[in-house]
């Protein structure tokens, strides 16, 4: 195990700030796996730490047959952000910028500089795509904040790899994924490992998060490119590992042990694996994710857990305003999985309290709600 410790640019004066990188094993694949970019939403973290012992051992035992790159704490800026004893891990204190969005687009720059030299070999179309990539990350000019300059450094370790999983969490959530489309086949033995419940799928979701600032740019290139063998090299996703609570070593271990079999079948790891623990779900338009909202303020109760199916008006929660004598019954306008609900029980204007996942498309344009 190799430990990377990259310095924060722009950190205040008399403080310096680092990004550590773990990287096990050695080969031409890669895997890239981060944990709480959101830095208040830590089962990522503490599934990173089983992962972190595990592949210890499986080094050790000669089992890596490939580079495994971890990053347990993906945001030491957001880590130190607390406000009256709260922590607010998903936006920077100082911009208001959500950590998780507008990461570096390189399908452009990297179109640019390979316009003409790529050709039927897909596996040297990757080699190409990926190193200039890299190039493109290396040139731009130097950051401008340290929130910026962390990005790029995730960025950075991440382009290269072959699959990339960023772990994150809801508020209280059965576990889900966000992906391309594209890469459900794939995805769908990962998400029986974790018992996943639900994957959201989209191409473009409009905020240039992480996982599709990784595996974007290869679509992009295939369609711009259409005569040349590009593959959809960089598997991305978004993994929310239940709610912001969920970080018993029984769910992290459970949550490892899943991540580690995926990566066996993904041919990084050798040995022997137990066969998935669930059955695999279903992928779902993203667009069909409806959010609902409390027609006015009030205490909430919720009437459904997180990970039940739901039917079109089925009741989800009651808004109860106990000075005018006023209860709202919020009904589900979809028919699909109940798999997130708000962790604060105070209906608040603007402040969504419940995500259900539909077969329908309901919206587009930009899906993420932040
Ligand atoms: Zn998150």
């Amino acid at each position: 195990m190799e430990r990377i410790d990259h310095p924060l640019p722009w950190s205040h004066l008399g403080s310096e700030r680092s990004l550590s990188v773990f990287r096990f094993g050695q080969g031409e694949r890669k895997a890239y796996i981060q944990a709480s970019l959101h830095a208040d939403e830590l089962p990522g973290m503490r599934t990173a730490w089983e992962l972190k012992k595990r592949l210890g051992e499986l080094e050790a035992q000669g089992l890596l047959n490939g580079v495994i790159e971890l990053v347990p704490v993906a945001n030491p800026l957001g880590l130190g952000q607390l406000l009256l004893h709260n922590h607010q891990g998903r936006f920077e204190a100082g911009s208001g910028k959500n950590f998780n969005r507008d990461f570096a687009e390189l399908s452009e720059p990297v179109a640019q500089q390979l316009d003409g030299h790529l050709g039927d070999d897909p596996h040297a179309n990757v080699r190409l795509i990926r190193q200039a990539m890299l190039d493109t990350l290396a040139a731009l000019p130097p950051a401008a904040t340290q929130l910026q300059g962390m990005q790029r450094l995730l960025l950075t370790h991440a382009c290269s790899a072959d699959v990339v999983l960023d772990l994150h969490c809801d508020a209280e959530a059965a576990l889900h994924m966000y992906a391309l489309p594209q890469h459900w086949p794939q995805w769908r033995s990962l998400s029986a490992h974790l018992g996943v419940k639900v994957g959201l799928l989209a191409e473009d979701s409009g905020g240039n998060s992480f996982d599709e600032a990784c595996s974007l740019p290869w679509l992009r290139l295939s369609r711009r490119f259409p005569e040349a063998q590009i593959p959809l090299a960089c598997l991305a996703t978004t993994v929310e590992l239940g709610g912001q609570a969920d970080t018993t070593r029984e769910q992290a271990c459970a949550h490892a042990e899943g991540i580690l079999a995926f990566l066996a079948e993904q041919g990084l790891i050798g040995g022997q694996w137990p066969a998935a623990a669930h059955p695999h779900c279903e992928g779902m338009p993203f667009e069909g994710t409806q959010l609902l909202f409390a027609p006015h303020p009030g205490v909430v109760s919720y009437l459904r857990r997180p990970g039940e199916w739901v039917e079109v008006g089925d009741e989800i929660f009651e808004v109860i305003d106990p000075l005018a004598d006023r209860v709202s019954t919020v009904c589900a306008g979809t028919s699909g999985v109940l798999f997130a609900v708000e962790r604060q029980r105070y209906a608040q204007p603007g402040l969504w309290l419940a995500k259900v996942a539909g077969r329908e498309a309901l919206r587009h344009g930009r899906l993420l709600n932040d």
